[in-house]
């Protein structure tokens, strides 16, 4: 099995763009080029704003091309947490946002003509466990009272593998290989007028009251504003606010290509993508090369400035016991890559996005479940710092200039949490 710095979606452009040199100016310019950044700058460009966009890899070289694919309508935070903690209007307002995601993420791959097997399937938070399965009805009833697409599916009805008894169906989202989205994605954004500039990271930005400049190595950026849209990273500037979100490193593990009659075999004829009811989620899907994409479990905090790093062995290690235990019909399969990526875990689990300073908006729209959200936010950004009114879906996540509490996730935290999940799995098999 490969151990991969990049991820094995898909190779990285062929040739960069260029990388900034001298000074530069703009009306805004967006720090960050994944799927919330891209997305942020087309938006702009649209809008007939003179845009910049600063990305310190190559565009969509973060969580946005590395990630599992589910284009979700869920929030990481627990429905039924969030039923008792968060006022009913707010709530229905987070799911409304959440599934305008969707469609927004949906719409961008039909308007951009993006080849990235896209197929709108629906996600099954699937139940391993009795006690999963019974959480599973009370959700599925959480998120129907707060207006989002969902059901209480049998696991056998649904068509989902041998041990997922049975879950909650997302009726709306799917997949898509999230490599050829981003590259997709980077075409449009740099036939949009943009001025990309790749391996060009962000050092320092300071709102100086008229303006906002951004240093770079090789020159300075002078804008009227800019989007902090560098996600896990966006912790490592001064000026974003403290305690926004504690970076976390997250794997994907792909296994070699598995016959579609020994998928039927297991059971798995929906061959619905599905994550698991843990308190960190597992995710499952079958890929449209034949491969199935397992991930998550056990996540790793870090600290900004973050470094490039590829999953070690101990997660690749647990990563395929996992697989094992969830697959046992599949016993023979073996594994053909892993990957990893940084995420940003907001205190909440809720995403957030709000202002820096008087010149400086910033998105952290992650939590793991921002592959739509992030692009959605940053399409809602950028009409917002234009001038327009702030959208109601992004009233839903504003956070204005509030100060965020110190997080209680870190990493024994997550480490607890896998530790309990484990454990919660091992009473299961015993009574399954
Ligand atoms: C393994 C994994 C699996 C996941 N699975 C899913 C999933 O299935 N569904 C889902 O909804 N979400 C998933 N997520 C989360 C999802 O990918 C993210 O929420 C989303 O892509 C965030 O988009 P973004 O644009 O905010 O950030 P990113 O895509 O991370 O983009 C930020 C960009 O900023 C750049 N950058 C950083 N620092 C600087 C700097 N100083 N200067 C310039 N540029 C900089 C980075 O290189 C990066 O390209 C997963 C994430 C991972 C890692």
């Amino acid at each position: 099995m490969k151990v991969l710095y990049d991820t094995g979606w898909a190779a990285p452009p062929a040739a960069a763009q260029p990388q900034l040199t001298g000074d530069v100016r703009c009306d805004v310019v967006v720090i960050g080029g994944g799927g919330g950044g891209m997305a942020a700058a087309i938006r702009l460009a649209e809008n007939g704003t003179d845009v910049v966009l600063l990305e310190s890899r190559t565009l969509g070289a973060g969580a946005s091309g590395r990630n599992a694919g589910y284009i979700t309508n869920s929030i990481a935070a627990d429905p039924e947490l969030l039923d008792h903690l968060v006022a009913p209007d707010r709530l229905r307002a987070l799911y409304r946002y959440a599934e305008n995601a969707v469609h927004f993420a949906e719409n961008t791959i039909d308007k951009h003509a993006i080849e990235c097997g896209h197929v709108k399937t629906g996600i099954v938070m699937a139940a391993v466990s009795k006690g999963q399965l019974r959480r599973a009805g009370r959700i599925a009833k959480v998120l129907q009272k707060n207006g989002a697409a969902a059901e209480f599916v049998d696991g056998r009805e649904a068509g989902l593998p041998e041990g997922f008894l049975g879950g909650v169906r997302e009726k709306v989202g799917g997949t898509v290989n999230p490599g050829q989205f981003v590259l997709g994605l980077r075409t449009a954004t740099i036939a949009s007028g943009v001025r990309v500039y790749e391996y060009t990271p962000a050092r320092d930005v300071t709102d100086t009251g008229d303006g906002v400049t951004v240093d770079t190595p090789g020159g300075t950026v002078h804008a009227r504003r800019a989007l902090l849209m560098t996600n896990a990273d966006n912790g490592a500037f001064s000026i974003a606010p403290k305690n926004l979100a504690t970076p976390s490193y997250t794997c994907l593990l792909e296994t070699d290509p598995v016959a579609p009659e020994r998928l039927d075999e297991i059971g798995w004829t929906s061959r619905a993508p599905m994550v698991s009811l843990h308190m960190i989620l597992e995710n499952h899907r079958v890929t449209p090369r034949g491969t199935i994409v397992f991930g998550t479990r056990r996540v790793e905090a870090g600290h900004n400035p973050l470094p490039e790093r590829a999953p070690s062995h101990a997660v690749a290690g647990d990563l395929v016991r996992g697989f094992r235990e969830r697959f046992p019909g599949l016993g023979d399969v073996g594994f053909r890559s892993v990957w990893g990526g940084w995420i940003s875990m907001s205190g909440t689990w809720m995403p957030a996005a709000g202002e820096a300073s008087d010149n400086v908006l910033y998105s952290q729209a992650c939590n793991g479940h921002g592959f739509a959200q992030a692009q959605y936010v940053g399409h809602l950004l950028a009409d917002h710092i234009g001038g327009a009114p702030r959208h109601p879906d992004l009233d839903a996540i504003w956070h204005g200039r509030k100060r965020f509490w110190p997080s209680v996730v870190n990493g024994p935290a997550l480490y607890a949490g896998w530790l309990a999940d484990r454990t919660l799995d091992r009473l299961a098999a015993l009574t399954n």
